[in-house]
């Protein structure tokens, strides 16, 4: 009995086969030399993404991962810059906190909201829920 292998296509004794029952002549379709091949090939392939996820922990790789949550701070430079000015000319008096939200004219202690980091006097005067609503939708 011989069978022929589907990837080598060499006609080969049954004995080279490997035995599989859900198969119907009860071989694989692939000989013993090219299943050999073919799990080589897989450990290659495991020993790659081993190596992936290594390099993921080395310093160059954590180096990749921490510019990228840096890049926040520096889309976004004068954020904290802003809420310390905005808090110290509160506090000179300079500017003057309404005793309502701009937004729904409901009575509180609104907080500044900036539309533009850059505009620091640009200040939109909002409730605490108004607030949260704004900085939510963007
Ligand atoms: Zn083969
Ligand atoms: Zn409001």
């Amino acid at each position: 009995m011989e069978k022929q292998c589907f990837r080598c296509k060499n006609i080969l004794p049954l004995k080279q086969f490997s035995k599989d029952r859900t198969k119907k002549d009860g071989y694989k379709n692939l000989c013993k030399a090219c299943k050999n091949k073919v799990a080589k090939i897989y450990d290659y392939s495991k020993a790659g993404k081993a190596r992936d996820a290594k390099y993921a922990r080395t310093d160059k790789g954590k180096l990749s991962h921490r510019r990228s949550s840096e890049s926040y701070r520096i889309r976004h430079p004068y954020k904290k810059l802003v809420q310390e000015f905005t808090r110290a000319i509160i506090a000179l008096g300079e500017l003057i906190r309404p005793e309502f939200c701009e937004k729904c004219k409901i009575l509180c202690k609104p907080e500044a909201h900036h539309e533009d980091y850059k505009k620091p006097l640009e200040i939109i005067w909002l409730c605490a829920p108004c607030h949260g609503k704004t900085r939510r939708s963007k």
